[in-house]
């Protein structure tokens, strides 16, 4: 067990027109809570990189949360960038997240242009 730990793993896109948004997002969802939080361009898309950060942070930071966040017109996704697209990989990267982990919750979201936070279930 490591000596201090955190609460979540926050992952999403790089696009820095999302940022405030999901500033915003987590000082409103998250409170004090504590979270490591990484940028991959296409957030869930590449799921290998994904689960090697999760690894990273199960085994160093004990979290018990992992909030997965792609979004709207999406450059990595290109033409691929359709709401069902990215609600068929959010979807997976749970499943593949929860068979590895069981005990981690795993929340999924799916950010507009405009700022709003659509939730994946
Ligand atoms: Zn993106």
């Amino acid at each position: 067990m490591s000596s201090h730990t955190c609460d979540a793993l926050v992952v999403s896109c790089i696009d820095f027109r999302f940022q405030k948004y999901i500033r915003q997002w987590l000082d409103q969802n998250f409170g004090d809570k504590t979270f490591d939080y990484v940028g991959y361009a296409g957030g869930a898309k590449d799921l290998d990189t994904v689960m090697k950060q999760l690894d990273i942070s199960v085994r160093l930071h004990d979290i018990k949360h992992v909030v997965l966040m792609n979004h709207e017109n999406c450059g990595a996704y290109a033409e691929a960038s359709t709401p069902e697209r990215h609600a068929l990989d959010l979807l997976k990267a749970k499943k593949t997240i929860q068979e590895k982990y069981p005990h981690l919750k795993v929340d999924l979201y799916y950010l507009l242009l405009d700022g709003k936070f659509g939730e994946i279930v």
